[in-house]
């Protein structure tokens, strides 16, 4: 019997929570103040039965709790919990990444940092030396947790259908990260693993899927394909600026996977950030105060681009700030 394997990260099992294209659409309307389940459906464009399914799983998997807000009739609303809280970085550089490389301007947002009171970037920054994180002068090794595990590919359907019709703020974004072996192959490829049988190997994807993965992630512009051997054609995989950038997405999940799904013996991968020589706490920071940004401290404003598309975005959430 063939036993496939693939390395144990944080990645993964965060993937296993959040690599789900309804999840991230939730998330991002909870991270934006959203609460209750109207106002998930209006925001996500998501069916009623779909909906619920996912708000129960996000409750079950401890990043959400259901808190009665009316007793008659019952109405529950849905607020973040610490765990789901945790999960803010990874959108914010979601958010950035869909804002630097989204195809058309649907609709954007407006941050200001309570702390400061100015407008801002979150940037991704060392938790050390404060320098903008740079994914070519970062270090990958094996930490003690590493290890291998078995992993269970449930037959989901690719969730990749059109969304232009909701009012997300991240498309693409939301595509990326939400299929689990889009963002697996990614991390080989940030990791070093390049060519077609050693990403097989490292991510136990069967040849076929591995494949249509590979041209979805190069028609989609985050990386390419350079052949290295005529006879027989051998390819490999090589990183494009939009895929580079998604890095840091990637690498606030790993931190939060190492936080909520860390393994007895510590972290599987250990980070180097070159730029200082210490071990990389990532943090996303402001861009004008400098300071790390939390939940709490950031106000929203949306901006609507193109009036038709984000039309049934009420005034209620202009100017809404998470509470
Ligand atoms: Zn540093
Ligand atoms: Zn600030």
């Amino acid at each position: 019997m063939e036993k496939k394997l693939i390395r144990s990260c944080s990645i993964w099992r965060a993937l296993e929570v959040v690599g789900d294209v309804p999840i991230l659409l939730i998330l991002e309307v909870s991270l934006l103040g959203g609460k209750r389940f109207d106002e998930f459906r209006r925001r996500t464009g998501l069916f009623k039965a779909l909906l619920s399914d996912r708000l129960g799983r996000l409750v079950k998997a401890g990043l959400m709790e259901k808190r009665l807000y009316c007793e008659s009739p019952p109405r529950y609303e849905y607020l973040m919990t610490e765990m789901g809280q945790g999960l803010y970085w990874t959108g914010l550089m979601l958010l950035r990444w869909e804002k630097k490389w989204q195809v058309e301007d649907k609709i954007g947002v407006e941050l200001t940092h309570r702390n400061c009171g100015k407008t801002f970037d979150p940037v991704p920054a060392c938790g050390h030396c404060s320098e903008e994180i740079d994914p070519t002068r970062v270090t990958w090794s094996e930490g003690p947790g590493l290890g291998w595990m078995k992993p269970l590919y449930s037959r989901r359907r690719k969730s990749r259908e059109s969304m232009s019709n909701t009012t997300s703020l991240m498309d693409q974004a939301a595509q990326i990260m939400g299929d689990r072996w889009g963002s697996l192959i990614m991390r080989s490829i940030y990791t070093g693993v390049n060519r077609f049988d050693d990403i097989r190997a490292d991510t136990a994807i069967a040849t076929n899927i591995l494949s249509e993965r590979l041209a979805w992630l190069t028609d989609f512009g985050m990386i390419r394909q350079r052949q290295y051997n005529s006879n027989p054609p051998r390819y490999e995989y090589r990183l494009r600026r939009k895929g580079v950038d998604y890095y840091h997405a990637l690498l606030m999940l790993m931190q939060w996977g190492d936080k909520y799904f860390v393994a007895p013996e510590g972290p599987p991968l250990l980070l180097t950030h070159e730029e200082c020589g210490h071990d990389l706490n990532p943090q996303v920071i402001c861009s004008e105060c400098r300071e790390p940004v939390s939940f709490r401290d950031v106000s929203y404003r949306i901006i609507d681009c193109n009036p038709e598309l984000g039309s049934d975005l009420g005034n209620d959430s202009i100017s809404r700030a998470a509470s």
